[in-house]
């Protein structure tokens, strides 16, 4: 009765450390750090379950965050972790993986690069899926890391500057746990979804037409009804509108309930990226 009972939805915040060009540049390293859970931008704290200072390693990141997921999801539940920020703030880098993408809402298989716009169907409990997507059976962490290398490879073939491109869709990784006890023949099921998600940075109001625009309005669109769920859930609202947008959709039996959901606030520390960092820093306040 303990653990179905938590609230699940947790919103921890890391920051990387100053880059070379902004060392160069000369700009100042701005955030101030608090007890392990509140950072100040200029005098203003905000609050997290977690608060990662520039200087964490991966394992240490993976420990405190993660691992506990991916044990939950080993014993049957499901889990979401999101990485959430402006272009550079380090979600890829947090996130380890990069499958199939959502761009200007079409869904394209990371595994299949000939199937490029599949849709969400549900099943016979009504739990949506993406249907006709790939699916690779794997045994061992080599074959799922030669899963995410394949998807990585297909992603970046199709575009010409993957850092922009990555900057304007969502990866979404799923990796479902399917385990069958010999003796018992009992079987446990989990999904863990690892979502990078695109640049939260706004785009210029100016200049902005045709397809760029078109992304821009998406992005837009996917973040703000992504963090208007996860709020619903966090405040434990009866009503969540998964069906804003295709992505909370595609998430949504491992989004709240009894799932452990953990998006993870990412932020450069630089004085140059002063405005975008409190924005970012104020969307992971909201989603709380
Ligand atoms: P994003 O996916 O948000 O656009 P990346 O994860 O690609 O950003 O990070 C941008 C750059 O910063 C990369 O070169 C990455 O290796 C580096 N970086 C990001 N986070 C960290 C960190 N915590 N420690 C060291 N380097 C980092
Ligand atoms: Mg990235």
């Amino acid at each position: 009765m303990t653990d179905a009972a938590e609230t699940c939805i947790k919103v921890v915040c890391r920051f990387r450390p100053l880059n070379r060009s902004e060392v160069a540049r000369g700009d100042k390293y701005i955030p101030k750090f608090q007890g392990d859970d509140c950072v100040s931008i200029s005098g203003k704290p905000y609050y997290f379950d977690r608060v990662f200072q520039s200087n964490t390693t991966q394992e240490q990141f993976y420990n405190a965050v993660a691992q506990k997921i991916v044990r939950d999801v080993l014993e049957g539940y499901n889990g979401t972790i999101f990485a959430y920020g402006q272009t550079s703030s380090g979600k890829t880098h947090t996130m380890e993986v990069s499958y199939f993408e959502v761009y200007l809402d079409k869904i394209k298989d990371l595994l299949d690069v000939t199937k490029t716009n599949l849709s969400v169907h549900e099943d016979k409990n009504r739990v949506p899926y993406v249907k006709g997507c790939t699916e690779r059976f794997v045994c061992s962490p080599n074959e799922v890391m030669e899963a995410i290398e394949d998807g990585k490879n297909n992603r970046s073939v199709a575009v010409t500057n993957m850092n922009e491109h990555s900057s304007r869709s969502h990866s979404i990784f799923l990796i479902n746990i399917k385990q069958e006890n010999t003796q018992t023949g009992h079987k446990l099921t989990g999904k863990l979804y690892l979502v990078d998600l695109a640049g939260s940075e706004k785009v210029g109001k100016t200049g902005a037409e045709g397809t760029v625009l078109d992304e821009a309005k998406m992005i837009n669109k996917s973040l703000s009804s992504l963090g208007i769920v996860i709020s619903a859930l966090a405040e434990g609202s009866s009503y969540v509108p998964y069906r804003d947008s295709k992505m909370t959709r595609i998430l949504q039996d491992s989004l709240g309930g009894n799932c452990r959901t953990t998006m993870v606030i990412c932020c450069s520390p630089s004085s140059f990226n002063d405005a975008e960092t409190r924005t970012t820093l104020q969307f992971g306040q909201r989603a709380k």
